[in-house]
């Protein structure tokens, strides 16, 4: 398949109709922050390969936030926080299970990293691949006190 230009919202919308069943029964409330909310946001790249990156960050939180509330009643929030910027438009996936720990946050990249004991590793590491290597953004994780954010940049004209 080619790059194309392609919506965020649209892609979103399709995500949400793959987990947003899941997302809910486990007691997780999905917020679609959109900052620039009359302006239709776009990407140029691979669509499918986006949404794949996005499922794979979202199943990532969903499970934290599952493991997290096994005991309790609580519930966990995930916001998608989509925003335009000048030469990129960016994608924040935000969950409030906990932080990335410090000693592995440089490592969650890499190629079979993995803290979970049936992880494959390879998440992370073909969201790299796909949105740096194949679509010419960028990738990266940080905290923010009990919040993990996975921050994606993606070019919104032909590069
Ligand atoms: P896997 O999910 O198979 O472990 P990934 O590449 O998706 O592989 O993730 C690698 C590691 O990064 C995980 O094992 C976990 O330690 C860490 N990680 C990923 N997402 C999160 C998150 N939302 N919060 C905290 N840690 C995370
Ligand atoms: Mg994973």
């Amino acid at each position: 398949t080619k790059k194309k230009l392609f919506s965020i919202s649209k892609s979103l919308n399709e995500i949400n109709e793959i987990i947003g069943k899941q997302v809910f029964y486990s007691n997780i409330k999905m917020n679609f922050n959109y900052k620039n909310k009359d302006e239709e946001l776009l990407i140029y790249g691979y669509e499918n390969e986006f949404k794949q990156v996005l499922l794979n960050l979202l199943n990532n939180a969903k499970n934290k936030i599952v493991e997290k509330n096994l005991n309790t009643h609580k519930k966990g929030t995930i916001n998608i926080n989509i925003q335009r910027c000048i030469n990129y438009n960016t994608i924040e996936i935000c969950d409030d299970a906990g932080a990335i720990e410090d000693n592995i946050l440089s490592s969650i990249f890499e190629p079979y990293f993995t803290t979970k004991e049936n992880g494959t590793g390879l998440g992370l590491y073909m969201a790299k691949v796909i949105i740096e290597d194949k679509m010419r953004g960028t990738i990266s994780a940080r905290n923010n006190e009990n919040q993990a954010i996975f921050t994606i940049k993606l070019p919104h004209k032909k590069v």
